[in-house]
């Protein structure tokens, strides 16, 4: 009686495999909830795959890999600052690799925990992390295990932004550690891979996890249905039924994330900032849900709860079953599942 997941494992796991292979040097991305499968899993599946390293976003993501079956080097994404004491303490971890993106984090860590092994991050047109292009030459890297230079590129990252800033790593003298890719497009990267005389590696976590949209479904149980005249008041709000029907009471909820949208585009940040269920309280009723019922998404009868949602479906005849599964759209990057079976 729950939100789940269920994978077609042979199909998910044929896709990334091909991913994999489609990629060199790929470093598989597990952070947030697991792209809504689990870090843990992510591990796992990362061991399967035979990669040498795993990409996490911050220190507090380190534990669920290490929980995992994969044993070798996990990266940490988000850059060191001297403040974050879990990043610290990952300084002397024999399987860390920490990213620094200022020349004074350089120093400090040099002179804290000599022998780090460390990615530099250079700057792109994100403006979000890095050393500037321009400083990159005069760089000191003291006493750090250089194991290369990360370019994190805007979602469309451009082939050659990406030359630019390869060009400006290998005038430096550890410049042939290599670079760290991040959002390039796959033949971009081939070719990139293809020019530089360094190594080159590729973080990649929705292409490859969530690349094959057909290998998993998102399911909400059934837990009740009542059948309602129209006007009947229902939920915690007291919201009139509109018509004559049922209120179907399903699993899935504010705390699993269901109705609450990331934004899609900085155009629309705006209005999808506000989670669903706040403003789905002026339009009561008359809010599609994601929950689908013989083929069609139906509105909630009110916003949803924590663990539940109540939908309505009108007409006559009842609509489903206490223990059905209902088919349900979800954003895999923020739904927490409450079970995630590997069928
Ligand atoms: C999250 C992240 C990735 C993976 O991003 P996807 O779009 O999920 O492939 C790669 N590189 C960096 C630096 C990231 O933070």
């Amino acid at each position: 009686m729950a939100l789940n997941l269920t994978v077609d494992t042979e199909r998910w796991r044929e896709h990334l495999r091909s991913v994999a292979e489609e990629i060199p040097g790929i470093v598989p991305v597990a952070k947030g909830n697991g792209y809504g499968f689990t870090n843990r899993r992510l591990g796992d599946e990362a061991a399967l795959l035979g990669v040498d390293t795993v990409a996490v976003g911050v220190p507090h993501e380190v534990h669920a890999i290490e929980l995992s079956a994969f044993d070798g080097d996990i990266v940490v994404l988000q850059p060191w600052r001297p403040h974050d004491e879990a990043a610290t303490a990952l300084l002397t971890d024999s399987r860390a690799i920490i990213t620094v993106s200022r020349a004074e984090d350089v120093q400090h860590i040099s002179r804290i925990a000599p022998g780090t092994a460390v990615l530099v991050e250079v700057q792109t047109s994100m403006y979000r992390h890095g050393i500037p292009a321009e400083e990159i030459a005069q760089l000191d890297l003291g006493r750090l295990d250089v194991r290369g230079w990360t370019i994190h590129l805007p979602a469309a990252g451009s082939l050659d932004e990406a030359r630019r800033l390869a060009a400006a790593v290998a005038e430096h003298p550890r410049g042939e550690a290599g670079v760290w890719l991040s959002h390039l497009g796959v033949e971009d990267y081939r070719t990139l891979a293809g020019e530089l005389g360094m190594p080159t590696r590729m973080r990649v976590g929705t292409r490859l996890w969530l690349g094959d949209a057909g290998a998993f479904r998102a399911t909400g149980t059934v837990l009740d249905v009542h059948k309602v005249a129209k006007g009947t008041p229902v939920g915690y709000h007291g919201a009139k039924t509109p018509a004559d029907g049922y209120v179907v009471v399903v699993s899935g909820g504010t705390a699993h994330g269901v109705a609450l949208a990331a934004p899609a585009t900085p155009h629309s940040f705006k209005q999808r900032f506000i989670p669903l269920a706040e403003a789905l309280g002026e339009v009561r009723g008359r809010v599609t849900s994601p929950f689908k019922i013989r083929g069609r998404k139906r509105p909630f009868a009110e916003p949803p709860h924590m663990h539940s949602s109540l939908l309505f479906v009108d007409g006559p005849g009842a609509p489903a079953a206490v223990g059905d599964e209902l088919p349900v759209t979800v954003r895999m990057t923020t739904t927490h599942f409450d079970e995630v079976l590997f069928a």
